[in-house]
């Protein structure tokens, strides 16, 4: 591989760069790992090599194929880069409680820090995950149901119109579009896109951002910033950038020496966190955390009504096993938020697009009740609903939406579980059954015959 060198040029400057042993590294493959789901327990990869900075962090010797794993379509585990894990140690040491707090994640999409932060919030918190591009807010979407969590709303908005939420966050994370050559190793285009003009575009990009988004962070709030490039200009410039035209202090965050973590200071004496392969076992990534120091205005409290839905509560609450809050989120269907969130939710709903809140319920027919995806895939779906465990092969088939046999004689809904998480859901008619696995979620690869089993 050959690194630019104008990048190479820029990084001279950076503590701790060693020109050699960097270009050495790139010539080595990407290291893989994944995030273990904290409450849907597996076998997978549990006795893997731990990622030092994040206690479910795992290593992999080799790249599996994940699609073949009914596991990961249960959500017991995140393929998440071990560096970009490191969001877990900062906000160990950022964030007191980690109960009542709003979280916003900007720039969420695929879902790698929004999952990461939705196992570490307790339950009286709740994350907004925000992705401004539409098709990968579906993505975003999908990968937070198959996560599980109740407190997790994603949205869909520009960082302008999330402004209009004025000092609503206690954290803000932004993890920003960037010029990705931490990325060189894991994907080829980051290489073929990289040049001298991105950086300086993605730059300007980042303080657009940055400035946009700022008046919805809190007086004392915590801002995350994070980018998977090693351009100065991308990552300690812009901590100068913040620290010239915003109000901010820097937050120190401390870390083992052993793991080759390399603190930096900006010019203006912020801290920030960089990952380098020749140093970490990771790809190129920079964190930093800072506090604002100014006050921001707060949002008046809206009146509202409860929109709880008791008739509807009653029939579908055999799904979940936690005191949830019914509301109605079209014409049709359903879903369940903590009662905690309801003032928020009425607050959200007329100030910014919110594209899925909480647990999707499903949809009340005249003597039934049409059970969603989501609640198969909740932390929170009640233990005691009818279920059918499968074996692997058959688990690979539900997911392609094949036929395969299945011994139910009884009539109905029934969740069917791998290793006992939930994959998803048919209706049995007696001698044959209905598959309810959304479309767009089935795999679409053949599957290898050595694969099956
Ligand atoms: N946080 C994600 C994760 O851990 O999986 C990765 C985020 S990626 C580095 C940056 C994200 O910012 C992308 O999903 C991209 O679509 C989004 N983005 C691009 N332009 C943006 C903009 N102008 N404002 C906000 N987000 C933007």
């Amino acid at each position: 591989m050959n690194i630019p060198a104008r990048l190479l040029q820029d990084l001279q400057q950076v503590k701790g760069f060693n020109e050699e042993a960097f270009i050495a590294a790139h010539q080595q493959p990407a290291v893989t790992s994944v995030r273990l789901h904290p409450v849907k327990h597996s076998k997978a990869f549990a006795a893997n090599e731990q990622v030092p900075w994040c206690s479910e962090g795992r290593y992999l010797n080799e790249r599996p194929v994940f699609t073949l794993d009914p596991l990961y379509h249960a959500g017991a585990y995140y393929v998440q880069e071990a560096s970009s894990m490191f969001l877990q140690q900062v906000l160990k040491e950022t964030v007191s409680d980690n109960n009542n707090l709003r979280v916003l994640d900007l720039c969420a999409a695929p879902g790698g820090k929004s999952t990461l932060l939705a196992s570490f919030l307790g339950p009286d918190s709740l994350l907004i995950s925000n992705e401004v591009i539409r098709t990968r807010a579906s993505i975003l979407e999908e990968n937070m149901t198959r996560w599980g969590y109740m407190n997790t709303w994603v949205t869909s908005n520009d960082p302008r119109d999330l402004a209009r939420l004025t000092g609503y966050f206690d954290v803000i994370v932004v993890d920003a579009p960037c010029s990705g050559s931490g990325l060189f190793r894991k994907d080829a285009r980051a290489l073929d896109e990289w040049s001298e003009a991105n950086v300086q575009l993605c730059s300007q990009r980042q303080q657009r951002i940055l400035a946009d988004v700022w008046p919805a962070l809190k007086e004392d709030g915590v801002l995350i910033y994070a980018t998977c490039s090693y351009s100065p200009q991308e990552d300690e410039q812009i901590l100068d950038w913040l620290a010239t035209e915003l109000d901010v202090t820097g937050i120190k965050v401390s870390s083992n020496a052993e793991w080759g973590v390399v603190e930096t200071t900006s010019g203006r004496g912020l801290h920030g966190y960089r990952f380098s392969p020749d140093k970490v076992k990771g790809e190129g990534f920079f964190i930093a955390a800072l506090r604002k120091t100014s006050a921001a205005d707060s949002m008046r409290p809206v009146r509202y009504k409860t929109l709880h839905d008791k008739k509807a509560h009653q029939q579908s609450s055999y799904l979940l096993h936690t005191d949830f809050l019914c509301l109605q989120a079209d014409k049709e269907s359903y879903h369940a938020i903590n009662p905690i969130h309801e003032a928020d939710w009425h607050q959200l709903q007329g100030k910014v697009y919110l594209r899925k809140t909480g647990v999707q319920l499903g949809i009340p027919t005249a003597k039934d009740w049409l059970p969603a995806h989501d609640v198969a895939l909740s932390i929170n779906r009640s233990a005691s609903l009818p279920s059918i465990e499968l074996s692997k092969e058959q688990a690979l088939k539900f997911l392609r939406k094949e036929d395969f046999d299945l011994p139910t004689a009884n009539k109905g809904w029934f969740l069917l579980t791998y290793n006992g998480l939930g994959l998803g859901w048919i209706k049995s008619l007696g001698n044959r059954f209905n598959n309810y696995l959304p479309k767009h979620w089935r795999i679409r690869m053949e599957i290898p015959d050595a694969d099956w089993e």
